[in-house]
């Protein structure tokens, strides 16, 4: 590999490895003396972050004052208020809330319990987009499969007019990809279920705790198959269900649901601007979402990325130094349910050169790697930022990252350059979707790092002397 030259450090910057910071390319418009002084202010906005509570008051006046904010709700309507005006007091310019039309699903009266081999209530929640059970409920025998894939491969006939229920455990991990590889069994059981000839779905909850509540999130029907009504049991009882299995006793599920789909409602993206100097045309657009569950307060999932990017933003604003490129915060719209903001973004919003997408939502744990889906030239930029990033304990990943799930949408669909910032998530799905997902779960030095980091990353991506896309992907 060929080693690059040192860019010289000044002494002011002893928490900069040494040899660490690769020589990007870099023009007459920001040459030499612009590059070493976009690091230092670089710097100076992450030591800053470590000291800034912006976040944390954002967290708590979401999450615990405005509370639970399903998009097209009354929560979501004062979120979106809210949210502009917190924007301005940060300094940003241009809050806008753009209007997303939509159909959204509404959650109802529901309630489970195990029938045979005796009577236990169970913990339950609807899955997301959920059908309802008839009004006098439902009741059948379980067909009980280890995991989706035990599912899928069954041939018989043995989940006809049963309750499949599907025990897919979700693995513990800091990245969450024990999440990713169980949640197959929440998006795709129904369908698979049905075309079993199953009554109904019921799934172990996807998450990593033991505790007595039920993780919610969206699931999905194809038309081609019957709808059936679908939702997670809490994981303790799902426990229940593996040792009466084990013994092999049947066992019958009974319970009522209530849901209501396609009602016409309105959610907005929330966009706020720090207007750029020679590239203000061009945008660094860091997100989060504004919607949540109804269940808990959607602290983890999102208020935490809300506040960490807008107290990100809003470090530059008052930094008295302004970015080369527009950066751009931008709170998605019903990102739960649908990505209709994310979709809606990218509509209104093709033509504009982004420089970057990038998006926190993986709650609030420290954030420990830096990866980014940028051109090859560009990845020395990312080493720079990567180099910024190190005192606080951020290594550099590949540049094959995948932002959160509003920008991987944005990115996919335009081809936008992006940037992700891996949180330590492995207490994240102990809470994700439920009613512990409360602003008590966050530690606040945490968010402080994370606003750290990414006011140091939106900074030297808005003043980079090179283009960070087309991506490689
Ligand atoms: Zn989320």
């Amino acid at each position: 590999m060929r080693r690059r030259a040192c860019l010289a450090l000044p002494a002011a910057l002893p928490w900069l490895p040494g040899c660490a910071v690769p020589t990007p390319a870099f023009d007459g418009a920001n040459g030499a003396d612009g590059l070493d002084a976009d690091l230092h202010h670089a710097a100076a906005l992450r030591d800053a972050g470590l000291r800034d509570e912006h976040a944390w008051r954002l967290v708590r006046a979401l999450a615990a004052g405005i509370g639970p904010r399903p998009a097209g709700s009354a929560g979501d309507a004062r979120a979106v208020a809210w949210a502009q005006d917190a924007l301005r007091g940060l300094g940003l310019q241009a809050v806008r809330a753009d209007p997303v039309p939509l159909r959204v699903w509404q959650r109802g009266p529901a309630a489970a319990r195990l029938t045979a081999p005796q009577a236990r209530p169970l913990v339950m929640a609807a899955l997301g987009n959920s059908v309802p059970a008839p009004p006098e409920g439902l009741e059948a025998e379980v067909a009980w499969y280890p995991d989706l894939a035990a599912l899928m491969a069954d041939t018989s006939d043995r989940a006809r007019g049963r309750i499949v229920f599907i025990d897919q455990r979700t693995e513990r991990t800091r990245d969450g990809s024990g999440y990713g590889r169980a949640v197959g069994a929440r998006f795709a059981g129904p369908v698979e279920a049905a075309r079993r000839g199953a009554v109904a779905l019921a799934i172990r909850s996807i998450g990593t705790d033991r505790a007595a509540i039920a993780h919610t999130g969206a699931t999905r029907y194809d038309i081609r198959v019957p709808r059936i009504p679908a939702f997670a049991v809490s994981v303790p009882d799902a426990e229940h269900m593996a040792t009466l299995q084990a013994a092999g006793t049947p066992m019958r599920l009974a319970f009522t649901l209530q849901a209501r789909s396609d009602v016409e409602a309105v959610t907005h993206n929330v966009i706020a601007d720090l207007p750029g100097s020679d590239l203000a045309h061009e945008a660094v657009l860091i997100g989060a979402h504004l919607d949540s569950w109804d269940l808990g307060q959607g602290a983890l999932d999102d208020a935490a990325g809300v506040g960490i990017v807008s107290a990100a933003a809003g470090l530059i604003a008052a930094s008295g130094r302004r970015p080369r490129r527009t950066v751009r915060v931008v709170l998605f719209g019903n990102e739960e349910n649908g990505f209709d903001g994310a979709r809606a973004y990218g509509d209104r919003h093709a033509n504009v050169v982004h420089q970057l997408v990038a998006e926190s939502d993986f709650g609030a744990g420290p954030i420990y790697r830096l990866s980014a889906r940028v051109q090859a030239e560009a990845w020395p930029q990312v080493q720079a930022m990567a180099s910024v990033l190190a005192p606080l304990g951020v290594g550099l990943g590949v540049n094959t990252g995948t932002p959160g799930p509003d920008a991987a949408v944005l990115m996919r669909r335009h081809r936008w350059p992006a940037l992700q910032l891996h949180q330590d998530g492995s207490r994240y799905f102990d809470v994700h979707h439920t009613e512990h997902d409360t602003v008590d779960q966050i530690d606040p030095a945490a968010l402080r790092q994370n606003v750290a980091c990414w006011a140091a990353c939106t900074w030297l991506a808005a003043q980079s002397p090179v283009a960070f896309g087309p991506p490689t992907l």
